[in-house]
């Protein structure tokens, strides 16, 4: 898969880092060598675990691995042009995995049309989170809230739009890894 070069949210531990993409989920480098770890020795990390006398002994290592299709570097998409009740052209991609709708985009033609920037971040944020929610669904990929929240994120174009809005309220209910609460500052 690709790799991203901006810095965000680890989807492991939730640290902001330089992240890769790994089966739909984005990895910090320590995270990543667990990852690995788990991938090409799945019951290591018990057997670590066991002998070291930590983690959570009702974790079964690996017992997650199966159930979840990976998204290919390649898939089919089809394109459909519809319009809105304004009759503005949109452009609405799927992307089909066995037949099955894995991805959803909406661009349009006029897109530095300024009334439509608002109109346009909005929709980001609607197909970026129709996408998480189908790639649970198809592909298994497990939801948090670091991922809503990351995908918020991204379909904001300026700052305090309602997407960055959403994402500012909604970082509220973080939990760092002992599970507190991270009020962060606003
Ligand atoms: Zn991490």
């Amino acid at each position: 898969m690709k790799k991203t070069t901006d810095t965000e949210l680890c989807d492991g531990c939730g640290k902001t880092d330089v992240l890769v993409e790994r089966d739909g989920n984005e990895f910090c480098a320590d995270c990543l060598v667990i990852v690995d770890i788990l991938a090409s020795k799945p019951n290591l990390l018990n057997h670590l675990c066991t002998l070291t006398g930590t983690g959570d002994p009702a974790i079964r290592c690996g017992a997650a691995h199966g159930s979840s299709r990976e998204l290919p570097d390649v898939l089919d998409a089809v394109r459909y042009r519809t319009r809105d009740r304004e009759q503005n052209t949109w452009y609405v991609s799927i992307s089909e995995m066995e037949g099955d709708p894995v991805e959803i985009f909406a661009s349009t033609a006029f897109d530095r049309d300024q009334h439509l920037q608002s109109r346009i971040s909005n929709l980001t944020t609607i197909t970026r989170l129709i996408s998480l929610i189908l790639r649970h669904i198809f592909l298994g990929e497990v939801l948090t809230l670091d991922k809503t929240l990351k995908q918020l994120r991204r379909s904001s174009r300026q700052k305090n739009d309602l997407p960055d809005m959403l994402s500012n309220v909604l970082s509220n209910y973080r939990k760092d890894q002992s599970g507190q609460r991270q009020h962060r500052a606003a």
